[in-house]
């Protein structure tokens, strides 16, 4: 960011500009002017591809993987990170919270290539003091991670001890569902004291500078339910995030802003227009938004409409939801039909925001000529392709759903 407004074209600015087919300069500018975020740290101990996100970029998905406290599989997680990129994630986010959580940080880094987020409160909880933990603990466990190369973070310093006051009085169908929101509510009420990401934001911007982490404000205080959509604590949240966005740009370190969360469909163009001009226009990270509450065993479809729309109006980057929210930990199947249905979210946008056509002009000419091999090459998944086509057999010409009554060969008597 520093560099960008010194008018130095850096390298990751020449390699985002590039793959995004975007003018380098513009794209300085609005690097210099936060609108963009490159995520790559400068801790040189990984080997990373540097991935904008933001204002005229592709829309971007993250996936998250990572532990529990009731399934912790080192080798597993790892799989997951790596079925993740190979689906199409962006970026992978690191969310482990059991004992080995260290490991698997480590692991999942040296596994891909793609930037690396992760939530450093999880592991102040997860093996640290938690709610006895010191305010150091929090900004230490920061600095060990970027140390080690992680590129980007959520901290929820926008949830501050005011909020905590509000959260005990605004009533809320489903209350506060953000884990790091909940495990700083739940410090805060314990120590009597400040959020310390909120109290020490300067520190902690000293470390992100340090290593050129960008700092990802999470969404504490989202709603969890589409009837806590907008509600006060959402918004009070988002003015505070808002503020911080402001000292990160004065500080040189590169923000972005979480968003919700649940939220109904009519709501999200106005709500996602709202959060991008009250938080300067920092680029959005949504983690959905869920249009309806009871897609159980569906989520990532309730998120992909979600995130489509988001994106359509100005959301920049998509948090994927699998198939297990609300009730489990992903597997590497789970994970896998998040990343498409995120995908298909952002491709969609894409399509129409970019003029990103032709995936979809030569899968529909492929179709046309019942050429199958260049429609597996088009399709957003194409071992899923496979696995429908072996499924049902594999004919010669049309396929198994109209058989001899395909409309590309009834259409050769009309053209002939
Ligand atoms: S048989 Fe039917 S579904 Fe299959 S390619 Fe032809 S028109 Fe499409």
């Amino acid at each position: 960011m520093e560099l960008a407004r010194q008018g130095v074209l850096s390298e990751e600015i020449e390699h985002v500009a590039r793959v995004e087919g975007v003018e380098a300069t513009k794209l300085a500018r609005l690097v210099a002017e936060g609108r963009v975020v490159i995520l790559k740290s400068s801790s040189g101990r990984r080997k990373v591809s540097p991935v904008g996100i933001g204002e005229g970029l592709r829309v971007k998905v993250n996936a998250n993987v990572g532990s529990s406290p009731f399934l912790s599989d080192l080798d597993l997680e790892v799989r997951k990170a790596r079925a993740a990129v190979e689906a199409g994630a962006d970026t992978v986010m690191d969310l482990s919270t059991s004992k080995d959580l260290r490991n698997i940080r480590r692991r999942i880094l040296e596994a891909v290539s793609v930037p690396v987020g992760t939530v450093p409160i999880y592991q102040v909880f997860a093996i640290g003091a938690g709610v006895d933990s010191s305010e150091d603990e929090w900004l230490n466990v920061v600095e060990e991670q970027a140390k080690e190369g992680v590129d980007f973070m959520t901290i929820h310093a926008g949830v501050t001890y005011e909020s905590l006051e509000r959260v005990r009085r605004v009533p809320r169908v489903a209350g506060v569902v953000s884990r790091g929101g909940c495990m700083t509510l739940a410090w805060m009420a314990k120590n009597g004291k400040e959020n310390p990401y909120y109290a020490y934001f300067d520190n902690l911007l000293d470390i992100l500078k340090e290593y050129e982490v960008t700092i990802s404000i999470g969404d504490g205080l989202r709603p969890g339910s589409i009837l806590d959509a907008e509600d006060e604590l959402q918004m009070m949240e988002v003015h505070t995030v808002a503020q911080l966005v402001k000292r990160c740009r004065e500080a040189g370190v590169q923000a972005m802003v979480e968003g919700p969360g649940h939220v109904p469909i009519d709501k999200i163009p106005e709500h996602i227009r709202r959060i991008k001009e009250v938080c300067y226009h920092a680029p959005l990270y949504v983690l959905g938004p869920l249009v309806t509450d009871v897609a159980a065993g569906y989520d990532h479809i309730a998120a992909a409409i979600g995130g489509a729309i988001a994106a359509l109006h100005g959301a920049d980057f998509l948090c994927y939801v699998t198939p297990s929210e609300h009730i489990g930990l992903p597997l590497i199947e789970e994970v896998v039909e998040g990343v498409v249905a995120a995908k298909i979210a952002a491709h969609a946008v894409d399509l129409v925001k970019r003029g990103e056509q032709r995936p979809d002009l030569e899968i529909s000419k492929a179709r046309a000529r019942l050429d199958w091999e260049a429609q597996r090459r088009y399709a957003i998944y194409p071992p899923r392709f496979d696995e429908l086509r072996a499924k049902v057999g594999v004919p010669e010409g049309p396929c198994t759903m109209c058989g001899e009554w395909c409309v590309y060969r009834l259409i050769r008597y009309v053209s002939d």
